[in-house]
């Protein structure tokens, strides 16, 4: 099994009493902190900004390092603070046993394609014996896992480049860095066509004018489905306008929050968990969020 800096026993706090989706979010956040080592910038900046302009997508041309190692020692840490949380200790064994499959899968891969499967479907296409009953708290973590390690990569580039220079109008619904749907975005009014989006994966910010359905490309206004909401938790809860963007032509849906700078300067997994009842609301309306890449493969 894994090992490493991350241990268990470094998850203080992780038993105090629930308070809401986004206390729990904000716990995660914090553990997701614990993956940012120092690293030394081994890349060249003008490189990365040269591509940035050319409207790559980052991750492609300069993808995170991350071992085998250190992914699932993050994984392994993840679960810990989930299963006390849930409190279903008694599916530990079985999350162990399946992350167990998975990390022999990784293991299968060369260097350069682990990164590819952290970065895109990761844990989708693998292992092939993990039916749907196997699916759950593993796959959570994986999934959180991921986006620490995607995360750690976009703060690395933003040092590289001397800050967030992805946040310049782009107009894109695909995040520069990573290359993910945008999931949560930012306008005031919630109607407006500009808006300031956030990557749910890598942690981004760009600017983003509202358009045709990020997911599958719909422009006819007919298609479009808007449910009024407001945001659960968080600064201003229960007053905050916001609603959800659906598509009824592919089912995606992305959640519009009219916000300010104090409920922007909480971490991406606060804010996320924070509007779970529009998440709710799409799905009850039979809505589905898609968020990472729809082709799952990299660009040229
Ligand atoms: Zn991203
Ligand atoms: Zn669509």
């Amino acid at each position: 099994m894994a090992t490493g800096v991350h241990h268990p026993d470094r998850l203080a706090g992780t038993g105090r009493a629930p308070g809401g989706a986004a206390a729990f979010a904000a716990e995660l956040a914090t553990l997701l902190a614990l993956a940012d080592p120092e690293e030394p910038a081994l890349m060249e900046p003008a490189e990365v900004l040269r591509d940035l302009e050319a409207g790559h997508v980052l991750t492609d041309s300069h993808p995170p390092r991350v071992t085998p190692d250190e992914f699932f020692d993050l994984v392994q840490n993840l679960c810990a603070a989930v299963n006390r949380r849930a409190e279903v200790a008694g599916e530990g064994r079985r999350v162990h046993r399946a992350l167990g499959v998975y990390e022999a899968v990784a293991r299968s891969l060369t260097p350069a394609e682990f990164v590819r499967w952290v970065v895109e479907a990761g844990w989708e296409g693998a292992p092939p014996d993990a039916g749907p009953a196997q699916r759950g708290l593993e796959e959570l973590a994986l999934d959180w896992a991921r986006r620490a390690v995607l995360r750690r990569h976009t703060r690395r580039l933003a040092r590289v480049l001397g800050g967030p220079r992805w946040e310049q109008p782009r107009f894109d619904h695909r995040c520069p860095v990573c290359g993910a749907l945008a999931a949560l975005a930012v306008a005031a009014p919630p109607r407006s066509p500009r808006r300031l989006a956030l990557c749910p994966d890598c942690g981004a910010r760009w600017r983003q004018r509202a358009g045709p359905c990020p997911a599958c490309g719909e422009d006819r206004p007919a298609s479009r489905v808007t449910l009024p909401g407001t945001c659960g938790e968080g600064p201003g809860a229960g007053r905050r306008p916001a609603m959800v963007d659906g598509c009824s032509t592919c089912g995606h849906y992305s959640k519009i929050v009219e916000a300010d700078a104090e409920w922007l300067s909480a971490p991406f997994e606060v804010l996320d968990a924070g509007t779970f009842t529009l998440d709710l609301l799409a799905v009850s309306r039979g809505f589905a969020r898609r968020s990472r890449r729809p082709t799952g493969g990299g660009s040229p």
